[in-house]
């Protein structure tokens, strides 16, 4: 059973690398001495990982003033520029590449339409694609530690395999090896919407506190759960798939299959087709000058008082209320985050879903919980990026750097 023993070597020092990493990114600048008392690790274990830490540049010495003006202590944050990451969002119709340094700072980024409709066409363009922004920005890139690719889909975040994707036949598509295998360098893999959920936890409006749901509003509907600090994953590792909540029986039928889901409802597309609908019959709305509309428009006339454009509004409000009531009453979240273009008429969907989650949800569950938008909308990548961050502070990705 030697094998077994050496595993778990290994992975105590995976873990006591970690945690004293962690410690350094979010209590920095902080002493060896701090590190150990907070840590319970000997102190003979913190300087000899602090020095592995400094040998591979990921920590730096600081000198810091004691506040009562006696001597200067060494103290330790962590460097993050010169380590990049790609971090790529592969969306229905586009792809969006961006290069991180480890601090979350976003130093370029490259949008296209993108668009295919087999496994082999997603991977080649993907491919073809990330090579190309690799050679255009060689000279920017510094040294490269890790991709991070986020899609609409069910993924299985320990083997990189993805498993499904609601607009293309997948069958078994090893992702992250393959990534892994052209570019040498460490893969992570994830569903969109649950690392948009990690994002706004590392980065966004849910750093203050530990539980929170991400509603994600756009082409579908989504969640993503965050339980005690970490993405809330199921048996099937997925959890959140809250568009495919039965909200309407006799409602219109979802690509899912099913009848009446709430992304049948509660989706930019949704929303659109049903405000057609209603100005063919005939209703009055500002609306019906425009030629075509889009999820913006009815956001904008809603603004401006139209009352098609806000009834339309406060229908998807009551309808997202009753599936987070749900989820309220699931996992007594502290925050609500609501992400999606119809976040820009908060002030007409906020208070419906609010409405909805007070009428149905236990009172000391939603006695004190804020609705908020998405604080990371303009960085659609970052959930991709946030994945390697994890793996930093989790010791998955240092271990495998601080070893290379
Ligand atoms: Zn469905």
């Amino acid at each position: 059973m030697t094998g077994g023993q050496i595993g778990n070597v290994d992975l105590v020092k995976q873990l006591n690398s970690a945690a004293v990493y962690r410690l350094i990114d979010q209590q920095g600048p902080i002493s060896r001495i701090q590190i150990a008392d907070v840590s319970q690790l000997a102190p003979a274990s913190v300087t000899k990982i602090t020095r592995q830490l400094l040998e591979r540049g990921f920590i730096k010495e600081v000198a810091q003033q004691a506040s009562t003006g006696g001597r200067r202590a060494i103290s330790l944050t962590t460097e993050v520029e010169p380590f990049h990451s790609i971090a790529i969002r592969v969306g229905r119709d586009y792809l969006k590449f961006s290069l991180y340094h480890l601090g979350g700072r976003e130093l370029t980024s490259e949008y296209s339409e993108f668009f295919y409709t087999t496994q082999e066409e997603l991977v080649d363009g993907l491919m073809t694609q990330l090579r190309t922004f690799i050679t255009k920005n060689h000279l920017l890139i510094n040294q490269l530690i890790a991709i991070g690719i986020i899609l609409p889909g069910l993924v299985n975040p320990e083997t990189g395999v993805v498993e499904y994707m609601p607009n293309v036949k997948i069958d078994n598509l090893h992702l992250s090896e393959l990534v892994h295998n052209n570019f040498h360098v460490e893969c992570f893999v994830g569903n969109d919407v649950r690392g948009m959920a990690l994002a706004e936890h590392y980065f966004g409006a849910s750093q203050d506190c530990q539980d929170s749901i991400l509603v994600s509003v756009h082409r579908g509907t989504g969640a993503g759960i965050i339980v005690n600090g970490q993405v809330f994953l199921g048996y099937n590792r997925n959890v959140g798939e809250i568009g495919h909540i039965q909200i309407d029986p006799l409602g219109e039928q979802c690509q899912c299959g099913n009848f009446g889901c709430l992304e049948t409802v509660a989706s930019n597309p949704a929303i659109v087709d049903r405000v057609n609908k209603l100005l063919n019959q005939g209703y009055k709305s500002s609306l019906s000058e425009l030629e075509t509309i889009n999820i913006s428009d009815v956001c904008e006339h809603a603004n401006l008082g139209d009352e098609l454009a806000k009834q339309s509004l406060v229908r998807v409000g009551d309808q997202l209320g009753k599936a987070i009531a749900i989820t309220v009453n699931l996992f007594n979240p502290q925050k609500i985050i609501i992400a999606g273009d119809i976040t820009q008429c908060k002030e007409i969907l906020f208070p419906a879903i609010l409405r909805n989650v007070q009428n149905q949800s236990l009172q000391t569950f939603h006695s004190d919980l804020p609705i908020v938008s998405s604080q990371i909308e303009a960085y659609p990548t970052l959930g991709a990026f946030s994945m390697i961050k994890r793996a930093m502070l989790n010791g998955v990705l240092l271990q495998k750097l601080l070893e290379d």
